[in-house]
């Protein structure tokens, strides 16, 4: 653990480390992001929670014997296993999955955290904003999308793009990036919501290039009209870039961040009974991971936690060879009840060993934060 560095120690990394690109952010437009380290790391703490949508532990197999070495994600000394399941099904969807890690309350499918009687529920990143704790959203599918919406909106139904995005509006989030565009401009109500988050002082970026210009404040970031496209349809590294353009302007904040960044698209690897697809977004995402442990083990004060809302697909391998070859065979084309692993690094890692519920992972976040439920 790195949590207590002697004070010299970390004066002499704080010199070292001003000024460097912690990642080339080999994007494809040539667009980069750094990360510098400008804060006391004495007194506050980041948490940056990784879901990979999703990602079971045969999605994590599938990732490493095509890889053909260790994945980032296995640089984390802590493992735990979680149970997943909604309040009204053993089959979770990713809104009710989501909400439980936003929220700590399980809901129904669908939902975007509400509890079950519909009633708003406060999330982890309202609570953190209160607490003068800098936010941010990261995702390869829409920023509306049931993942990252429901740790901002509260809306009975995951499928309301447009009432989602105006959710976000009546946050404090410093930092969002993902598709979706079109649900902020081209609205049913005649709003544009990209005027309205300039006016409240968002810088609205368009595309990596854009989005690599903004060295501080509030960004709105948008890599999509909708969704993204897979990593075999050439998004290339838009995650890892995002994840660390987040970074970046999060960790100007003097009193930490909360940032939840999301490979939103190993879910729908499963969906399509589909291996190559699965293994394309899931070696992505584990480079993400690398990228956020990199800048968790040379800043020493951020804790990283990287787990899944469920298992896509029955996913299964029944076959595999030295070249990274594998047969897989699914049961089903939607989810399934399995639990699935966590991962943590970092100060406070260890409360994330055991099996636990879901909802759990936002009480250790809060924990983590010596933050209090409202
Ligand atoms: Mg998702
Ligand atoms: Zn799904």
């Amino acid at each position: 653990m790195r949590i207590l560095r002697p004070v010299i120690v970390i004066c002499v990394l704080l010199t070292q480390w001003s000024c460097t690109n912690i990642s080339n952010g080999e994007q494809a437009s040539g667009a980069t992001a750094s990360v510098d380290i400008v804060k006391d790391t004495s007194k506050f703490i980041n948490v940056i929670l990784m879901i990979g949508d999703g990602m079971g532990l045969t999605q994590i197999t599938a990732g490493w014997i095509a890889k053909g070495d260790a994945l980032n994600l296995e640089r984390c000394p802590v493992i735990g296993l979680m149970k997943t399941n909604s309040s009204d099904n053993f089959i979770t969807d990713s809104a009710a999955g989501a909400t439980a890690f936003a929220t700590g309350k399980k809901t129904y499918n669908g939902a975007i955290g509400v509890d079950p009687d519909k009633a708003a529920l406060t999330t982890i990143l309202e609570i953190a904003e209160k607490n003068g704790i800098a936010t941010g959203l990261v995702a390869t599918c829409s920023i509306t999308h049931a993942t990252p919406a429901s740790f901002i909106a509260h809306q009975p139904s995951r499928l309301l793009d447009e009432a989602i995005a105006a959710d976000f509006l009546k946050t404090d989030i410093d930092v969002f990036i993902g598709g979706g565009k079109k649900f902020f401009e081209f609205r049913s109500d005649g709003e544009n919501l990209l005027e309205l988050l300039q006016e409240n002082g968002y810088t609205v970026a368009d595309g990596a290039e854009e989005i690599d210009m903004v060295k501080s404040g509030k960004l709105a970031g948008f890599i999509a009209d909708e969704h993204p496209a897979k990593i075999s349809d050439g998004r290339g590294d838009l995650l890892s870039f995002s994840s660390l353009k987040a970074i970046e302007l999060l960790n100007l904040n003097d009193k930490g961040f909360f940032l939840m960044i999301e490979g939103s698209q190993i879910d729908w690897g499963g969906h399509a009974n589909d291996s190559e697809y699965i293994v394309d977004e899931m070696l992505d995402f584990d480079n993400a991971v690398g990228k956020v442990l990199d800048f968790a083990e040379k800043d020493g004060n951020t804790l990283v936690i990287i787990t899944a809302d469920h298992e896509t697909g029955g996913y299964a391998i029944n076959a595999a060879d030295e070249d990274g070859n594998i047969e897989g065979a699914f049961t089903t084309d939607y989810h399934t009840a399995v639990m699935v692993p966590v991962f943590a690094y970092g100060p406070g890692a260890e409360a994330f060993a055991g099996v636990y519920h879901n909802t759990a992972i936002f009480n250790k976040m809060m924990a983590a934060f010596s933050m209090k439920t409202p």
